[in-house]
C-alpha cells in the first residue's frame, strides 16, 4: 500500500489560462492582495471585493482543465492500493472538472460563498454584491475564499494524511503561502524515505524535494502519471495480472 498526497497551487492552472498569483509584479489580477485577499480589505471596500470575486467566477466557465488537470484524474483512477489526496490551494474548480474526485481546497472555492457570521454556505455562479444576504441569519454574505490572516480549511485532516505519506508530488507553487509550504517538510520528518516530487519550470529551490522536474504541469504529468502507476500501482493496471 503507498499512500499519495499532491499539493497543486496556481501553476497548474497557468496552462488553462488563469493568470498565477506572483505572476510577474506581486499583483493578483492588478490588484494588490491587501485590497481584495485579507479581512481588512473586505472591511474597507466589500464592493470592489464582491467584483474581484464576480469577475473572478465569471471568468470559470471560459477555462478548461488541461493536460495537467487530467492526468492527475488519471493517476486517481488508477490508484487503487493505497490513499489519494489532491490539495489545492487553487480557487478554481479546474480539478474537478478534469475528473479528480478526491480534492481538498484548503483556501476555499470561487463558486461558494458563505455568511460572514453564521455557518450557512452555499454554491453558486451568480454575482454577489453587498446586498447580498444570508438567507438563515440575513447578514451579509462572502467570497468563499480563505484570505491573508485566515485560518486554512481541512489542517486537522491533511496533517495526520502527511504523515502517513509515502509519494507527496508540489506541483506549480511557490512555496511562499504557509502552511502548504511547510507540507513537504512535514512528510518528510515523518517518513525519510519518502518521494518527494517538484513540478515547475522555475523551481523553489528548496532541499526538501528528491527529486525536481523543472517544467510545465501540463506536459510533466502525463509522463510522471504513467511512470508512478506502473512502479506503484502495476497488477492494478495492468489487466494481464
Ligand atoms: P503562486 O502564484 O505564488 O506561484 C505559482 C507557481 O507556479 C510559481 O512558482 C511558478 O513558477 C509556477 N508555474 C507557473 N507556470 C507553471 C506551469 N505551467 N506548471 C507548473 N508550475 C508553474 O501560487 P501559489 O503558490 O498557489 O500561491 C498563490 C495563492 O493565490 C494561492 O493560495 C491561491 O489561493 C491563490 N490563487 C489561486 C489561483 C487559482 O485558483 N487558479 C490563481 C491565482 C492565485
Amino acid at each position: 500500500m503507498v499512500n499519495i498526497v499532491i499539493l497543486t497551487g496556481a501553476g497548474i492552472s497557468a496552462e488553462s489560462g488563469i493568470p498565477t498569483f506572483r505572476a510577474s509584479d506581486g499583483l493578483w489580477e492588478n490588484h494588490r492582495v491587501e485590497e481584495v485577499a485579507t479581512p481588512a480589505g473586505f472591511k474597507k471596500n466589500p464592493e470592489l471585493v464582491h467584483r474581484f470575486y464576480n469577475e473572478r467566477r465569471a471568468t470559470m466557465h471560459t477555462v478548461q482543465p488541461n493536460e495537467g488537470h487530467k492526468a492527475l484524474a488519471r493517476l486517481e483512477q488508477g490508484w487503487r492500493d493505497g490513499g489519494f489526496l489532491i490539495v489545492t490551494q487553487n480557487i478554481d474548480d479546474l480539478h474537478e472538472r478534469g475528473g479528480a474526485t478526491q480534492v481538498m481546497h484548503i483556501h476555499g472555492e470561487i463558486n461558494k460563498i458563505k455568511c460572514v457570521s453564521c455557518v450557512h454556505e452555499e454554491t453558486t455562479t451568480a454575482d454577489t454584491t453587498v446586498d447580498t444576504a444570508c438567507p438563515k441569519c440575513t447578514l451579509p454574505m462572502r467570497p468563499d475564499v480563505v484570505w491573508f490572516g485566515e485560518m486554512p480549511y481541512y489542517l486537522d485532516v491533511i496533517e495526520p494524511i502527511l504523515d502517513r505519506t509515502d509519494v507527496f508530488i508540489s506541483i506549480g507553487t511557490s512555496g511562499q503561502v504557509m502552511p502548504a509550504s511547510l507540507f513537504a517538510t512535514a512528510v518528510r520528518m515523518a517518513n525519510p524515505d519518502a518521494e518527494i516530487i517538484e513540478i515547475n519550470p522555475n523551481p523553489t529551490g528548496e532541499s526538501t524535494f528528491n527529486r525536481v522536474i523543472a517544467e510545465p504541469a501540463s506536459t510533466a504529468l502525463p509522463k510522471l502519471v504513467d511512470e508512478l502507476l506502473a512502479r506503484y500501482q502495476p497488477a492494478k493496471n495492468n489487466p494481464q495480472e
